[in-house]
């Protein structure tokens, strides 16, 4: 290609197809040094996006273009984002360029042109991939780096991340740290009030963990039942057996978890739970376990049922428990419902199916991290 010492980005030609019928040139009037040619097959772009089925196959002036293989019109498009304009067409065009490592910052880029020019069937994809490429977000920058891959999954429209990152915004997000970088990260993409209605989630799961916490103290009666008594009106009630070292653990518990702000009666004196994320409230019920471990005493009556229970597993198990069964929010819902999240908030969808995806979640961090079990 000929060039001369006024040459500009826009006379380097990017072969995204090397037969391709159209040069395509990106960029904007007011700066043509950012300007840029990609060479581009329409057949594959009229195939994925509506936007370029209507431009190049409808009956507007650009419809009327002589495609050719050989000598290729060129089409000024108006983008102001070349960049991710060039990963977008790289990426419908199965460019190896796409399959490098992007930020996420770019990312974010590339999904609101998905958006804009329709392309998410084919983009979905290459955004699962470009997540499994990367670490799972660390707590420093945790409020922006969960906040984009929202707001990507949302542009993109793909459900399971949507649900996987909304789930780790519920869990770990702590609105007193980081909910302004959140809110900052999410800009004006998804329909005002989400960043309250995580804010909800949260709460509707504090509560649900109080609840918890507080039934947890009946099943810690053994459920071997050795009495019975009669009710007036005849009806018979099983008694269990508790041995009195019971009464002194229960009111250890039970202090430890008012001090925490997870008795459900807790009133003044008890910690405050707004804006915890729903991990931390875990961990601390965790460390109530570790303290019942500490101090099991054992009335060392061989028919003892009560000393027999494990408290300090059972109230691990159930901490497990409240972290796994907190959930993201669903896409499509939220895509329907518009600003009414209240309906939405901590709750799982019934009506439209997600996939769990393991991988996925390591990624957004809503699971453990833990090696994957080989199948042999
Ligand atoms: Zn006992
Ligand atoms: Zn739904």
């Amino acid at each position: 290609m000929a060039s001369d010492s006024s040459a500009t980005a826009s006379d380097t030609v990017i072969n995204l197809d090397p037969n391709g019928d159209l040069l395509l040139k990106i960029g904007k009037m007011e700066t043509p040094e950012k300007a840029r040619q990609l060479r581009i097959s329409t057949s594959i772009m009229t195939l994925v996006s509506p936007f370029f089925k209507a431009m190049l196959k409808g009956n507007f002036q650009e419809g009327q273009l002589a495609l050719s293989e050989t000598n290729p019109p060129t089409l000024d498009l108006d983008v102001e984002d070349v960049e991710a304009m060039t990963t977008l067409c790289q990426i419908i065009h199965h460019g190896r360029a796409a399959q490098q490592p992007v930020h996420l910052e770019h990312l974010v880029r590339v999904a609101t042109l998905s958006d804009m020019y329709g392309c998410q069937s084919a983009t979905a994809s290459w955004f699962h991939s470009q997540l499994l490429q990367r670490l799972p977000p660390t707590d420093a920058t945790f409020g922006e780096d969960i906040a984009a891959v929202i707001r990507a999954s949302y542009l993109f429209d793909v459900p399971e991340v949507f649900y996987e990152s909304t789930k780790a915004a519920v869990q770990y997000l702590s609105m007193a740290k980081s909910g302004e970088a959140f809110r900052a990260g999410l800009g004006d993409t998804l329909p005002e009030g989400f960043v309250d209605a995580v804010k909800a989630a949260q709460m509707a799961r504090l509560q649900a963990i109080r609840r918890e916490c507080t039934d947890l103290v009946g099943k810690f009666l053994p459920s071997k039942i050795r009495r019975f008594i009669t009710l007036p009106d005849g009806t018979e009630v099983g008694i269990p057996d508790v041995c009195m070292l019971q009464s002194p653990r229960q009111a250890r518990y039970i202090s430890a978890v008012h001090a925490i702000g997870l008795w459900n009666q807790s009133g003044n004196g008890g910690k405050s739970l707004v804006g915890t994320p729903v991990k931390a409230a875990v961990e601390l019920l965790i460390q109530v376990a570790e303290m019942l471990k500490g101090g099991e005493m054992c009335c060392e009556d061989w028919r003892c049922d009560t000393c027999k229970l494990d408290s300090a597993y059972m109230v691990k198990e159930t901490a497990k428990e409240l972290l796994e069964k907190t959930h993201g929010f669903c896409l499509p819902c939220v895509r329907a419902e518009g600003k009414n999240f209240t309906r939405l908030a901590g709750v799982k969808c019934g009506v439209h199916e997600v996939y769990p995806d393991t991988a996925l979640s390591a990624v957004t961090g809503s699971t453990e991290l833990r090696p994957r079990q080989l199948p042999y």
